[in-house]
């Protein structure tokens, strides 16, 4: 594995240490094999557990769980009631009610699932603004929060100015709405979490352990570098590294960039800045900042949507500095000026899986009944992935459920145009955005080409953003 870990998987191993960790070195049966230990892998594993202790379940990760998103992320503990007019176009109103509310009732279920577990993820149920930082931002919120409102399930209160500035830490914000049902958590302690418990559970867990090959059948068949797993059931967990193995995935995501800076413990400054501690901030444009402090005082920034990767290659997208350190330090000194914060303690990237439709997919493997899949989170996974481990637990045990039915267990709901297109529009529309998005900062009106070409980056809502 690279060097350059995310700033928490580095922070989680060296809490672990000395790592036990086991490989797979010979043949095996399982009821249930998970390829992925990320959170969709992990979740689901100990769902399926408890829910039917007799199954025998075995977990694999090509390095180690925790090593994909699920150990990089911004740890923002966000819901979907932002997208509430997506999921309402695409499944009608009672089941964007019914996601909405799941989701934030997830937030919930995390936090007493590590409280119940022990595991001391430093997650913080200190709630989320939802903000505007520029005129051009302003009003996106208030037509969802009166939809969620005449539906009863509205989690969003508007905030005054000063009350922002309060809570914040920055007076950049000139329009916000608060909601609780969400937070922060350290992500990759969360991961390493899940993994403990899943053991603790007798799920059996193989890090290091790369799926090959998957042989359809009956028992399908896991093939890794030294065992295959003859798996009852297949559940493929495996994020953007999906489509580097079932092409008929290859159009369904494009592979973006999020970049993160975090400073040296800053916990006095902090104080003084009225920061929320625990409560994920996230901005209003396209390509989002999102920032939160950590349970040491620092400061954690991070922005979306730097990098397309050409051909949707994975791995290069993960365990690197971020190449976009200066951009986001720009942000961070605008945001928060007061702070004099010109180094950062650590910068890394990492790779989404961002689907047309802003929301995950789920479904069975070409046609197979045995073997599910679930990914296209597009940034927005912490707290959404123990959804998708609800959908796939229904899957694999073989319910007719409102989970095995839902609008996101039908495969992708759209495509993106093949390569080189994708990569050159995507560039194209990335600078774009960034050009509409600048000149928005200055109160100047964007080019009119830049404002055409940003609505391809999904600017119809905050549905849309690219975290
Ligand atoms: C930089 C970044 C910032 C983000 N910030 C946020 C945020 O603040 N809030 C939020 O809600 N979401 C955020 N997300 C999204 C969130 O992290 C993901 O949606 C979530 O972690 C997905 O979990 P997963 O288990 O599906 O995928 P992953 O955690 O990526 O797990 C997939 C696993 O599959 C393994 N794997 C791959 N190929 C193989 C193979 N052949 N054999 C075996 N194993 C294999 C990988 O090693 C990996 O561990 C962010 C994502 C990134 C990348």
């Amino acid at each position: 594995m690279s060097s350059h870990l995310s700033y928490w998987f580095k922070q989680a191993l060296e809490m672990e240490s000395p790592l036990d960790t086991q490989t797979l070195a010979t043949d095996i049966s399982a009821d249930v094999a998970i390829v992925g230990g990320g959170y969709t892998g992990l979740w689901t594993a100990i769902m399926l557990k408890q829910q039917q202790p007799h199954l025998d379940i075995v977990v694999i990760d090509k390095g180690l769980c925790g090593s994909g998103a699920s150990g990089a992320n911004g740890g923002c503990m966000l819901t979907w009631s932002t997208k509430y007019p997506t999921l309402k176009r695409l499944f009608g109103e009672e089941q964007a009610k019914w996601l909405v509310e799941e989701s934030e009732q997830a937030v919930y279920d995390i936090e007493q699932f590590c409280f119940e577990h022990n595991i001391d993820a430093q997650l913080y149920r200190s709630g989320t603004f939802y903000t505007a930082t520029n005129s051009a931002q302003q009003g996106q919120m208030q037509p969802i929060v009166e939809q969620l409102e005449q539906l009863a399930c509205n989690s969003w209160t508007s905030c005054s100015k000063p009350e922002l500035t309060a809570s914040t830490g920055s007076n950049q914000h000139i329009e916000g709405h608060y909601s609780p049902a969400a937070g922060s958590v350290q992500p990759a302690l969360l991961v390493r979490g899940l993994r403990r418990v899943a053991i603790q559970l007798g799920i059996k867990v193989y890090e290091n352990t790369a799926m090959e090959r998957l042989e359809f059948g009956s028992p399908a068949v896991v093939n890794t570098p030294h065992g295959s797993i003859y798996a009852g059931k297949v559940v493929l967990g495996l994020n953007a590294w999906m489509i580097e193995h079932f092409k008929p995935f290859k159009r369904s995501i494009v592979v973006v960039s999020s970049d993160m800076v975090i400073t040296d413990p800053i916990k006095k400054q902090l104080e003084q800045s009225g920061l929320k501690q625990g409560a994920s901030v996230v901005d209003s444009r396209i390509f989002v900042h999102y920032y939160r402090d950590t349970k040491d005082g620092r400061l954690m920034l991070g922005k979306g949507g730097n990098q397309f990767s050409f051909a949707n290659r994975v791995d290069p997208m993960f365990n690197k500095q971020s190449q976009y350190a200066d951009l986001i330090s720009r942000s961070f000194s605008h945001l928060f000026p007061e702070l004099g914060q010109s180094e950062f303690a650590y910068s890394w990237t990492g790779g989404s899986d961002r689907s047309v439709t802003g929301l995950p997919f789920f479904g069975h493997l070409d046609g197979q009944e045995n073997i599910v899949y679930g990914f296209g989170y597009s940034g927005n996974g912490v707290t959404q992935t123990r959804i998708g481990a609800k959908i796939l637990t229904s899957l694999v045990l073989e319910r007719q459920d409102a989970w095995s039915q839902c609008g996101l267990a039908k495969g992708p709901l759209g495509y993106f145009p093949p390569e080189p297109i994708r990569w050159l529009g995507a560039m194209m529309v990335r600078n774009a955005v960034r050009r509409k998005e600048d000149a928005e900062d200055r109160e100047e009106t964007p080019r009119p080409w830049d404002k055409w070409l940003a609505k391809f980056a999904g600017a119809a809502g905050k549905a849309d953003k690219v975290e």
